[in-house]
């Protein structure tokens, strides 16, 4: 059972991936709590390169991202699955296609199909999208902000648009949560729409 959370950055992904691991041990799973950019070493350096490298034009941002992805699937998420754990992921693909695709116009369906291509196809069972304005979020984060939070709020409204958008489009992979909820509220909700896809 494949699981992803999505959203924009602050909207509370790593939380309530956090949270979801707990639970799905307390019920006895295997589970591998992972992210992306950076779920493996080589995607470690990978992620340095996104996140702090100045000169990384879109579509060199593009397939760094498909490489991480390849590579995280690879050797992680596809022999975790195989061997019946759940696997519950800080960004997947929805990211690319939101990121790369929407918001830096690369085009949704080429960087779908390029993340399609590098994972041999691999979708979750369910897409958590966390939705939040962007300047709620932009005011939630702490840290130096990254290459990306750096842009500005239209890049990240296009992004926050886009998710939307592939949320309807697939509305039996996707589930939508209001991420101004309570982080307890916001689990529960997961929680209910998780259980019955969880293996036996
Ligand atoms: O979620 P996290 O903070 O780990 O993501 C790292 C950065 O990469 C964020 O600024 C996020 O917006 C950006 N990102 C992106 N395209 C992706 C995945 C993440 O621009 N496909
Ligand atoms: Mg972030």
């Amino acid at each position: 059972c494949f699981v992803s959370f999505e959203g924009g950055d602050g909207a509370g992904k790593t939380t309530q991936r956090d949270l979801l691991g707990q639970w799905l041990r307390t019920l006895g799973h295997d589970v591998v709590l992972t992210r992306e950019p950076g779920g493996t070493e080589l995607g470690q350096v990978l992620r340095d390169a996104l996140l702090h490298g100045d000169d990384v034009d879109p579509r060199t941002e593009a397939l760094l991202y498909a490489t991480d992805r390849a590579h995280h699937v690879h050797h992680l998420v596809r022999p975790a699955l195989d061997r019946g754990a759940v696997v519950v992921t800080d960004r997947y693909l929805d990211s690319s296609v939101a990121y790369q695709g929407a918001a830096r116009a690369l085009g949704a369906d080429e960087v779908r199909a390029l993340s399609l291509w590098a994972t041999d196809g691999l979708l979750p069972d369910l897409t958590v999208l966390l939705d939040l304005e962007p300047v709620v979020a932009a005011a939630r984060r702490t840290g130096r902000p990254d290459r990306i939070e750096r842009e500005p709020t239209a890049f990240h409204a296009r992004v926050r648009e886009h998710f939307l958008e592939l949320a309807a489009a697939e509305p039996d992979r996707y589930l939508v949560v209001d991420a101004t909820l309570a982080p307890e509220e916001i689990q529960e909700r997961v929680r209910g729409r998780l259980a019955p896809l969880l293996p036996a």
